[in-house]
């Protein structure tokens, strides 16, 4: 049975990148291909349309729609995107982010400055195209790289304001990632700091402020959860992606008073290269993430059948489940869909 009215993945990569040759070449004599050797090769490689696997699974698992969006780190890029959604207006939407001033950045062609992912940002919400800005805030590559030095708590939080001004501007969403996969290196400071979005929330309480990831993009821990609930509990513009969540962390959410069914949003990762670890008995008993010392996963990792398990299990209203799955993707996004009054009321 279909796990909702209309269910929607808000945080699908449509696109992937084919590794695997290049890497057995760059590792000739060693035998499995490391994390770390793949993140560097990520940022080189050119992606694909990876659409047949995607439409395959929303076909299996009675997927309605996907947010498709490019990785920040990995050369995903806008204009596939938008062919893909041109292609199939029912199915897809896209977020953006500056892509061409990150990849100049990276070539060393300019110095990479907010002021100018910025004015990339405005030129493309400008076309209609985008339904927001993500994956994460725009960010400096080489900083990424590790080439620069890290900059101060205080300084990226005024880069990410700038950016918050862009999607007030065009009325959008937008992304602040958070979470850690194990695999890749992520020298991206707010991802391990999500209690520096209450500045952002505050200054600008007309823009949502989606937590890629809810905290959850691999591991065990909860400690990145819980600083994304404390913050969306006392901001009204702010919500969680919960697709990566096992059963019981929902409750955490679900029985705050202050946070509820209408601030989270299925996403998950679809996608991304990160598998479900199982270890059962324990608590969680399974969880998605990158395990090192068995090296990088070469199928496509079936996340939606893990997260729709975890959530047919709960024990809440279908109408909570509705909203979750794709009531608010539809408000907050503004997609189309044929009726009214199919999803209890937020304000
Ligand atoms: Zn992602």
């Amino acid at each position: 049975m279909k796990m909702g009215r209309f269910v929607v993945d808000t945080h699908v990569h449509s696109q992937r990148t084919a590794a695997g040759p290049e890497l057995r070449k760059k590792l000739e004599g060693s035998k499995k291909p490391k994390y770390s050797e793949l993140g560097k090769l990520l940022r080189e490689l050119k992606p694909y349309d990876n659409s047949e696997r995607l439409l395959f699974d929303m076909e299996t698992y009675s997927v309605d729609m996907c947010v498709i969006r490019p990785a920040m780190t990995f050369g995903m890029t806008n204009e596939l995107n938008v062919q893909l959604v041109e292609k199939y207006p029912d199915k897809f939407v896209a977020l953006c982010t500056p892509r061409e001033t990150f990849e100049k950045a990276m070539r060393g062609e300019i110095d990479w400055t907010i002021e100018a992912a910025c004015e990339e940002l405005d030129r493309l919400l400008s076309t209609g195209k985008f339904v927001g800005i993500g994956e994460g805030m725009p960010i400096d590559p080489l900083i990424l790289t590790g080439a620069k030095k890290q900059i101060s708590r205080e300084e990226r939080i005024e880069q990410m304001l700038k950016a918050m001004e862009v999607a007030a501007k065009h009325k959008v969403p937008i992304y602040y990632h958070t979470g850690h996969t194990m695999g890749y290196v992520l020298r991206m400071p707010e991802t391990l700091n999500p209690l520096w979005a209450h500045d952002l929330a505050a200054t600008f309480p007309d823009v949502p402020l989606i937590f890629d990831h809810g905290g959850i993009q691999g591991w065990w821990w909860e400690h990145f959860t819980d600083q994304c609930l404390h913050v969306a509990a006392s901001h009204d513009n702010v919500y969680m992606e919960c697709g990566y969540w096992w059963t019981e962390l929902y409750y955490k959410a679900l029985l705050d008073p202050n946070i509820g069914a209408e601030k989270l949003l299925w996403g998950t990762d679809w996608g991304a290269s990160i598998p479900i670890y199982a270890q059962p008995g324990r608590k969680p008993p399974t969880y998605p993430v990158q395990l090192r010392k068995q090296g990088v996963v070469t199928h496509q990792v079936d996340c939606w059948g893990w997260s729709l398990d975890q959530m047919d299990r709960l024990e809440i209203s279908q109408d909570d489940l509705n909203l979750i799955l794709g009531g608010n993707a539809i408000r907050l996004f503004k997609l189309k869909f044929p009726l009214t009054r199919m999803f209890k009321h937020v304000e």
